[in-house]
């Protein structure tokens, strides 16, 4: 099968069945319990590769239909990540509608907890926005399907190291690919997002020699930074049109769009953030027309879900090290075949996930 990849689409009309062919989801388990006001979908979007592994995310949606929106993006995503990461996993996600700030307890997470558990594994959840470590650690008191929990009941830590190493070898591949070297040495890059991630990806590439412009929202956090990185500030969100060679997103999704993608002057992305391409078909084809080297974003920020498989595969240190830095290699092939095809680097990262998918059905049937 070939892989599509979809736009999104007006739930109005068609808001479960609709949406859930047109995903090609294979499950989806909407969770409600009156006394802890529990409210969650849990998105099983394809289990051919192994269970569907996934963070939850609680956020304050406006509808129904955004978290259904959500969840389902979120999951067919992470089928994608896993699949090109060459992990035995599928691809799932969960939504909690509420505000993790004021909303969330013990109970409730207990609750989510025990629908997991109802799944018998096929769903193993993670941390996403609006949760922490401690959270997967009361979801463990009910179900062993779970990952992301503290070291010190057995789980991997703090995934943003490994993925911002991930993103280091995803930005030297493109480096390769582009430049015709992997040396980032005087190279001028924007990290847009010094996060947990965004930090980490700085003090790589500062010692590799990079120029490193930061652009955050919070200000304290840059001065502080730019002070121990010795790098340059940008403030505000007018950011695209700065004259450098590679652009990393590390903080938000959707900022490669019409607007952006015009002003933009880097000959590289790589970055961070999830769902970097507003409009996944007309952005990827945009940067292409451009020249621009897009790392896919899925490909490259895999490190976390490298790190918390982990906790399923009973990977070392070095095992886990070892699959981030290959994120270089599936980097280089990507580039390769997309130019090859004359496709978005996008698109051919979908081709080879959806081909695993595909041969993994055919050897099971
Ligand atoms: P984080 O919350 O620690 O950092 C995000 C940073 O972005 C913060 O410093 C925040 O102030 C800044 N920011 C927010 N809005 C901004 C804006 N408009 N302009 C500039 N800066 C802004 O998050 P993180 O864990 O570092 O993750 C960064 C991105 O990478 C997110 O999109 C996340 O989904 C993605 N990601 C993270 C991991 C991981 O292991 N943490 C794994 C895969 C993907």
């Amino acid at each position: 099968m070939k892989a599509e990849i979809i736009e999104s689409k007006d739930l109005k009309n068609d808001p479960v069945f609709g949406q859930l062919s047109f995903n090609n989801h294979e499950q989806i388990v909407f969770c409600n319990d009156e006394d802890t006001g529990l409210k969650a979908i849990i998105g099983i979007h394809n289990t051919t590769l192994g269970p569907a592994l996934g963070g939850t995310r609680m956020w304050q949606y406006k509808s129904e239909y955004e978290a259904l929106n959500d969840v389902l993006r979120l999951s067919r995503g992470m089928t994608y990540k896993s699949a090109i990461t060459g992990l035995k996993l599928g691809g799932g996600k969960a939504v909690i509608i509420g505000d993790a700030k004021t909303q969330k307890n013990d109970r409730l997470m207990r609750r989510f907890g025990e629908f997991v558990n109802s799944l018998g594994g096929k769903y193993i959840t993670a941390e996403d926005v609006g949760m922490e470590t401690r959270d997967m650690d009361i979801i463990k008191e009910v179900t062993p399907h779970v990952t992301g929990v503290s070291e010190t009941i057995g789980g991997s830590g703090n995934p943003s190291p490994i993925t911002a190493y991930g993103v280091y070898m995803g930005m030297k591949a493109a480096a390769k690919y582009k430049f015709g070297s992997d040396n980032l040495a005087g190279k001028k890059v924007l990290v847009q997002g010094v996060g947990h991630v965004g930090e980490t990806l700085v003090q790589h590439i500062t010692e590799e020699g990079a120029q490193v412009i930061l652009n955050d929202i919070n200000e304290k956090r840059l001065e502080e930074l730019s002070k121990k990185y010795n790098a340059n500030v940008v403030l505000g969100d007018d950011v695209y049109g700065l004259d450098i060679d590679i652009y990393a997103p590390c903080a938000l999704g959707a900022t490669l769009n019409d607007d952006t993608i015009n002003q933009l002057q880097a000959k590289i992305v790589a970055g961070a953030a999830n769902n970097q391409l507003a409009n996944e078909l007309r952005h990827g084809s945009l940067l292409q027309e451009k020249g621009i080297a897009y790392a896919p974003d899925f490909l490259i920020n895999a490190g976390g879900i490298i790190n918390v498989y982990a906790e399923v595969s009973g990977y070392s240190r070095d095992e886990i090290q070892e699959r981030t830095e290959n994120i270089y290699n599936t980097t280089l092939e990507i580039f390769n075949l997309a130019e090859k095809e004359n496709i978005t680097t996008h698109q051919a990262a979908f081709n080879i996930a959806q081909a695993r998918i595909d041969s993994a059905k055919k050897d099971k049937n």
